[in-house]
């Protein structure tokens, strides 16, 4: 098979493993037999897999070559918006990987898993600090999981209070999940625009609060990067026609140490541990949507729940008559919680505020530095991201997805795009705060030269990206015929 360089090196067109097998290599040396041998039932022996023959050097270089085919927020800048692709210091996957911990086994005796419990009953305490909140838990697997959740708890709240309501409100700048979320628990979601500032106004919410309404699921911010500052005159609107107002959390790296959603009328909220606290996110690893609730919504928690008993030991209460059961196997991911509670202590309070403000520095930054070269549809100052378009670029007949495939040439991964569906041929960057300002500097340079790109030499921007490992894809076909081998 001919061999390629790309520009970073890496030789393309790799066989698989199977094709690379040579008969007769071995990566293993076995001892030599010290005891009798014994014949297996063939039915135990006969249609061994065929696994490809090959040398320990070979295999570890083929792994480690398709790791570099791959960017993740180790090998680069990750601006990917809503998904807060942050850097996950090390030392937090040190503290998850201590034995004590990682081999801990979910059915093992409370008396010896008292160490385990601690952590988890502690980052409750700390998530509740953090929120403003009164109870969590922290069984939900993921972000949309603990949406399900919080949404399950709003359900028990209103079956309790004696007449199920139908709907539930949602903005265009909630995210895609809440819906999805909302219709699984059987509500019917009333879609509400925000205003021409890009949120929404209380008269809006108004219109079509009422007693049939479960209440209102927003993303505060929200999916256009801004902060929703009428969210109390809205949680007032809400509560006074007995309905309750979910959170979507996902977002918190945001408004850390600096708003308490507790604070501003949310009665139920998730976080994604694997955006805000130290856990990567995305490539299928897993994650926790823990749900942070008030007091009065506590009875309806997931069940088991971690108590603290006056001496000082915790245990694990599985009858809770109101609790809306079980919504995982075991107790939820223990690994991604451990990540959280360490992250949360390196950090300490001051240093959880001051990851927010330099999320939200960093995004404004990105904001001024651009706006005059990028349209921008919200001219104002925005939280932990900022969405431009593809407006400006239109007359020279380029849109936001050959800009964003043009920005790998540069070594960047792309940052969100046609999301959210709010304004057309969105945009949206999100920096976070771990990024410096040379690397912001290095991005927001590399967007003007496309820009100009866009204008002088359209044709480099359609065939783009030029230096990874495949070029363009059909999106379609990839889609509708997906290959899965190469
Ligand atoms: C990422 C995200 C979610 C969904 O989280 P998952 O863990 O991917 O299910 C929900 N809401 C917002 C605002 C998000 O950014």
């Amino acid at each position: 098979m001919e061999n390629k360089l790309g520009i970073s090196g890496l030789v393309f067109n790799e066989p698989f493993l199977w094709e690379k097998s040579k008969h007769g290599r071995c990566g293993i040396s076995i001892p030599e037999q010290d005891v009798e041998q014994c014949l297996l039932p063939s039915d135990l022996t006969d249609g061994a897999p065929e696994l490809p023959q090959l040398t320990e050097v070979d295999v570890v270089r083929h792994f480690t070559r398709l790791s570099q085919w791959n960017f993740g927020v180790d090998s680069g800048m990750y601006p990917l918006g809503s998904c807060t692709m942050k850097y996950n210091p090390k030392t937090n996957e040190v503290q998850a990987s201590l034995p004590g911990l990682a081999y801990s086994h979910p059915l093992a005796d409370e008396d010896v898993s008292q160490g385990t419990l601690k952590i988890m009953y502690d980052l409750e305490k700390y998530l509740c600090e953090i929120t403003g909140m009164d109870a969590v838990t922290l069984q939900p697997a993921a972000g949309a999981h603990g949406e399900l959740a919080g949404m399950l708890v709003i359900h028990a709240f209103h079956a309790q209070k004696g007449k199920q309501r139908s709907k539930i409100i949602i903005p265009d700048t909630a995210h895609g999940t809440n819906p999805a979320s909302a219709t699984l628990c059987g509500y019917k979601s009333i879609n509400i625009k925000s205003n021409e500032n890009g949120i929404l106004a209380p008269e809006t919410v108004a219109k079509v609060m009422d007693e049939d309404t479960a209440g209102i699921m927003l993303t505060n911010p929200n999916t256009l990067g801004l902060f929703e500052e009428n969210i109390k005159a809205i949680s007032d609107i809400v509560h006074s026609k007995g309905g309750l107002v979910y959170g979507d959390g996902a977002n918190m790296n945001a408004i850390m140490g600096i708003v308490k959603p507790g604070h501003i009328g949310i009665d139920v909220l998730h976080l994604n541990l694997h955006k805000t606290f130290a856990t990567p996110h995305g490539g299928g690893g897993p994650g926790a949507g823990p749900v942070a609730v008030i007091k009065e919504l506590e009875l309806f928690l997931p069940c088991p729940k971690i108590k603290k008993k006056d001496n000082n030991t915790y245990s694990l209460i599985d009858n809770s008559p109101n609790s809306i059961g079980r919504m995982i196997t075991f107790y939820g991911h223990f690994n991604v919680m451990v990540k959280a509670y360490s992250y949360i202590l390196t950090m300490g309070a001051k240093g959880l505020k001051k990851v927010s403000q330099l999320a939200v520095l960093n995004a404004n930054y990105i904001k001024e530095s651009l706006k005059h070269i990028f349209y921008l549809p919200y001219d104002i100052p925005c939280m932990h991201e900022c969405v431009f378009t593809d407006k400006n670029q239109e007359k020279y007949n380029i849109t936001t997805l050959d800009m964003a495939k043009r920005l790998m040439d540069y070594g960047f991964h792309p940052p969100t795009i046609y999301f959210p569906l709010v304004v057309h041929g969105a945009l949206m960057i999100e920096p976070t705060e771990t990024e410096s300002k040379e690397t912001i500097d290095e991005f927001i340079k590399a967007l003007k030269e496309i820009a100009g790109e866009a204008q002088n030499n359209p044709e480099i921007l359609y065939s783009a990206p030029h230096i990874s490992k495949v070029s363009r894809l059909d999106e379609v076909t990839a889609a509708r015929k997906p290959c899965l081998r190469g």
